[in-house]
């Protein structure tokens, strides 16, 4: 899943007094924000709530409506709001970065504005925690680590065993994060593949990650930038 987290509500009030207020629209997703408890339906209206409060405290005559889309990074359930939007006069999207993108592509002539500072694709660890796993990189080879990502869940991305300074199963860069080699090995001797260290990883393909440039999946061929 997407994780993201909500920014500070001064934040997202600079933005929509920048906007002129008026008529704001909040929206939603029910999808990955929803699970990481930053933009579904209670996050929405709580959101809301807040706007609409520092606008009667101020006299601004700010008038709110929300709504929370299944997938804001889907063009349909974006077009499904034409009348929202049309209604108002800015849109605050509590979608990942993805939907606030698509949610602006839908309306050209609106700003969105981003209410969310998406992080990571991860997982939850434990209540109210969210923790990064995959960092994209388009060549996953995380069968051969025992199953956790080198890439993401190393301080330095080491592919081939940890670095001078991991100690006590900790990472150098924080005595509260696991060194993601200390995994990597307790992993593969629980499975009793502590083989697989003794071949060490090809070099990765970064031509199919991120920094060759943004990337296209087609299905059934065709896949690349
Ligand atoms: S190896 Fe690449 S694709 Fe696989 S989990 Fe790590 S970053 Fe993600
Ligand atoms: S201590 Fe471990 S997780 Fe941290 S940078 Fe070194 S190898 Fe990576």
């Amino acid at each position: 899943m997407i994780i993201g987290e909500q920014k500070a509500l001064d934040e997202i009030v600079a933005m929509v007094e920048k906007e002129g207020g008026g008529r704001i629209l909040v929206a939603g997703c029910r999808s990955c924000v929803a699970v990481c408890l930053a933009g579904g339906e209670d996050e929405v209206e709580q959101l809301a709530g807040s706007l609409r409060e520092h606008s009667e405290e101020r006299s601004l005559g700010w008038e709110l409506r929300t709504v929370t889309l299944q997938r804001q990074c889907e063009r349909s359930f974006d077009e499904a709001i034409a009348d929202l939007v049309e209604w108002s006069d800015v849109l605050v999207s509590l979608g990942c970065g993805v939907g606030a993108q698509v949610l602006s592509e839908v309306y050209p002539d609106r700003v969105v504005l981003p209410g969310i500072d998406t992080s990571s694709m991860g997982a939850p660890d434990g209540r109210g925690k969210w923790k990064e796993r995959c960092a994209g990189c388009g060549d996953c080879t995380v069968h051969l680590s025992g199953g956790i990502c080198p890439i993401a869940r190393c301080s330095k991305m080491l592919q081939n065993g940890p670095c001078g300074g991991s100690q006590g199963g900790k990472c150098e860069t924080s005595p509260d994060r696991d060194c993601a080699w200390q995994l990597i090995y307790d992993h593969l001797r629980a499975k009793g593949r502590l083989d697989l260290l003794e071949t060490p990883l090809p070099p990765k393909d970064w031509s199919r990650s991120r920094d060759g440039g943004p990337r296209t999946v087609v299905k059934g061929g065709g896949s690349g930038r």
